[in-house]
C-alpha cells in the first residue's frame, strides 16, 4: 500500500460521511476532525467491541467514565506537567515543524526498509536454495546498511533516555536528514515542547485555577483506585475500563486521525500484586494481539514493537503496531507501569491508596499493567485494512469496505426494484421487522448497480432486492458484499441469516472461548 492509497482512503471518508475536518466551512482547524452518520456508526462498533471484550469476557474488569477536567495536582503527580513533553525542531526554510524523534525514527525505517528488499530482492533470484539468516549474516551491503542502523540506533535510544536534545539534532545533522519538504538540512535547536492544553476554571474574581484538558484517560482511573475497588469490593487482581476523549497539543499533525490534538482513548489498568506484573504483562499482551486479530485482516498486517525509552513511570512496554498505508505504526500501547501512579497520587494527595490482600494479609500498593489504544488509530487501521479497489468481470472498478460484519455501520441495504407498484412499501415492511435486530437502510435511487456500489463503498455485508415476485411470494434477492453472490430466499428467513453473522456475540466468541 502507498501514501496514493492512503490519500484515496481519506477522501472517501469524507464522499461517504464517514469522516469530515472540523470546522470546514471556516477553512478547518488543524488535527481536528468530526465523525460523519457512517462514521459515527463505525466508531461505536469499535468502542463496542473494545468494551465488552473488556468487561463482558472478564467478570474482574469493570468500566468508569471519569470528568475531562482534574485536579490540576493530578498531572503533577502523573509527571505530566514536568515530563510530558516533545522533542521539536523547525526547519528554517520550510518554517516546517517536526518531531526531531519522529525524523530520526523515519531515518532509521528508511535503513530497515533498504535491506529488506535487498533480501527479498536475493530471495527471488536464488529461489528455493536461498538462506536468508546466512544471506543477512554475509552480505556485505547488508552488513554496511544493518551496523550503520545499529549505530545510529544506539545513538538515538542513549540521546533519548538521557533526554540530550544537542545529541539528537546532532544525529540529524549526522544523518543527514532532510526536511521532506524543502529537502535542505537548515535545522533549528532542538527545543521541549509540552504537549498539555490547559484553561481556567472559575471566574477570576475568586481567583480562577489552572486546569488541564487530560492528555490521557488513564489518571482517572488511578485516582478512583480505592472507590471502584472497595464499593465493587474488587479483590485484585481486577481492572478498571474507561473510554473517553484526550487531548494533546501534537506538534506534527498532518496524518489525517492518525495524530489528532482531541481524540478518544480506550484504556484499562489492571492491578496486580507486585512481583506479578510482568506475567500480567505477558498475558496482556497476548489477550489484546487475540482481539485485534480477530478481526480477520490477517496476522502479517500487526507486529509488537518493544519500546527503546521506557516512560518514567514502566518497567516494561511494547506496542502493537499495524500496517498502515504509510507503513508500521502504533495503534495501541500495552506497559507495566509498577506502582509508580498510586504511589505518585498518595504522596501528592496525602492519601493512602493500598490495597488490603486477604490471602496474604497485608497491605501494598498494587502494580498496573495498562493497555491503552486509540479509537480513531483503530478507526483508521481498520478502514485501511477494508478498503479495497477491485476490477470486476464486466472491466467496471468497484470500491468495497471489506468491514468485519460486527462492525460495519449498516448491516443489510433494502432496496425495493422500482419506485412503485407496492415495492417500497415491502422492503418497509421487512425494515420494519428487521430494525430491532440490527440497523438497514433504505435506499430507491437510482439503478440497482449502483446501489449496491454505494452499500459496497460503506461496507454493507447484506443487501436485499424487492421485487414484483416478493408481493407474490414473500422472497428477495439476498446479495453478499465480498462475493457479490445472489439468492432467493423467504423474507422470514431473513433475521436468521443475517442477525448472527452481524452479531458482537460472534466475534467476541472468537476471543472469548
Ligand atoms: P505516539 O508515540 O504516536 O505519539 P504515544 O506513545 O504518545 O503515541 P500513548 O501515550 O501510549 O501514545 O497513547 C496510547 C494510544 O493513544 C496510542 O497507542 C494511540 O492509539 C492513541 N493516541 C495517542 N496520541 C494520539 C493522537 N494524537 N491522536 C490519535 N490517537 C492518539
Amino acid at each position: 500500500m502507498s501514501e496514493d492509497v492512503f490519500k484515496k482512503i481519506v477522501s472517501h471518508c469524507k464522499e461517504y460521511g464517514f469522516v469530515f475536518q472540523s470546522s470546514e466551512i471556516y477553512d478547518g482547524l488543524s488535527a481536528v476532525y468530526d465523525y460523519g452518520q457512517m462514521g459515527v456508526e463505525l466508531k461505536n462498533n469499535i468502542k463496542k467491541y473494545w468494551w465488552d471484550s473488556m468487561v463482558l469476557l472478564n467478570e474482574n474488569v469493570v468500566g468508569i467514565d471519569s470528568a475531562i477536567f482534574m485536579h490540576p495536582t493530578i498531572w503533577k503527580a502523573s509527571g505530566h506537567v514536568d515530563a510530558f513533553n516533545d522533542p521539536l525542531i523547525d526547519n528554517k526554510d520550510s518554517k516546517k515543524r517536526y518531531r526531531a524523534d519522529v525524523l530520526i525514527e523515519d531515518y532509521l525505517a528508511k535503513i530497515d526498509d533498504k535491506i529488506n528488499k535487498e533480501v527479498e530482492k536475493a530471495a527471488k533470484r536464488f529461489g528455493e536454495s536461498f538462506d536468508e539468516a546466512m544471506y543477512r549474516q554475509t552480505n556485505p551491503r547488508v552488513l554496511e546498511n544493518q551496523k550503520k542502523r545499529d549505530e545510529v540506533h544506539a545513538r538515538f535510544a542513549k540521546a533519548l533516555n538521557d533526554t540530550n536534545l544537542e545529541e539528537l539534532r546532532q544525529i540529524i545533522l549526522d544523518c543527514e536528514i532532510a526536511d521532506p519538504i524543502s529537502g535542505t538540512r537548515n535545522w533549528t535547536e532542538v527545543r521541549q515542547f509540552n504537549l498539555m492544553f490547559a484553561t481556567e476554571m472559575g471566574s477570576t474574581a475568586d481567583g480562577a485555577m489552572k486546569v488541564y484538558l487530560r492528555p490521557e484517560t488513564a489518571q482517572g482511573i488511578f485516582v478512583n483506585f480505592l472507590n471502584v475497588q472497595k464499593t465493587g469490593r474488587m479483590k485484585i487482581p481486577f481492572g478498571i475500563a474507561q473510554i473517553g476523549k484526550a487531548f494533546r497539543n501534537e506538534i506534527v499533525a498532518r496524518q489525517f486521525i492518525f495524530r489528532m490534538r482531541e481524540f478518544e482513548q480506550m484504556e484499562m489498568q489492571f492491578f496486580v500484586r507486585p512481583g506479578e506484573e510482568l506475567d500480567w504483562f505477558a498475558k496482556w499482551k497476548e489477550v489484546r494481539m487475540k482481539w485485534h486479530q480477530a478481526l480477520g485482516f490477517g496476522s502479517q498486517k500487526y507486529r509488537f514493537h518493544d519500546h527503546d525509552k521506557l516512560a518514567h513511570y514502566a518497567n516494561a512496554a511494547t506496542d502493537i503496531e499495524f500496517e498502515m498505508p504509510f507503513g508500521f505504526k502504533e495503534v495501541e500501547g500495552i506497559h507495566s507501569r509498577t506502582d509508580f501512579d498510586l504511589s505518585s497520587h498518595e504522596k501528592y494527595s496525602g492519601k493512602k491508596l493500598q490495597y488490603f490482600d486477604p490471602e496474604l494479609n497485608k497491605s501494598y500498593t498494587p502494580y498496573v499493567i495498562e493497555t491503552s489504544i486509540g479509537v480513531d488509530r483503530m478507526f483508521l487501521s481498520v478502514l485501511s485494512a477494508a478498503y479495497a479497489e477491485e476490477v470486476l468481470e464486466d472491466g467496471e472498478t468497484r470500491v468495497v469496505l471489506r468491514l468485519p460484519s460486527a462492525l460495519a455501520p449498516i448491516k443489510l441495504g433494502v432496496l425495493p426494484l422500482v419506485k412503485k407498484d407496492g415495492l417500497p412499501e415491502k422492503a418497509r415492511e421487512i425494515i420494519d421487522a428487521l430494525k430491532f435486530d440490527f440497523k438497514c437502510q433504505y435506499d430507491e435511487k437510482d439503478s440497482i448497480g449502483k446501489r449496491y456500489r454505494r452499500q459496497d463503498a460503506i461496507g454493507t455485508p447484506y443487501c436485499v432486492t424487492v421485487d414484483h415476485q416478493s408481493l407474490e411470494d414473500n422472497t428477495v434477492t439476498i446479495r453478499y458484499r465480498d462475493s457479490m453472490e445472489q439468492e432467493r430466499v423467504a423474507i422470514d428467513k431473513l433475521s436468521d441469516i443475517i442477525s448472527d453473522k452481524v452479531s458482537m456475540k460472534n466475534l467476541l466468541k472468537t476471543i472469548g472461548s
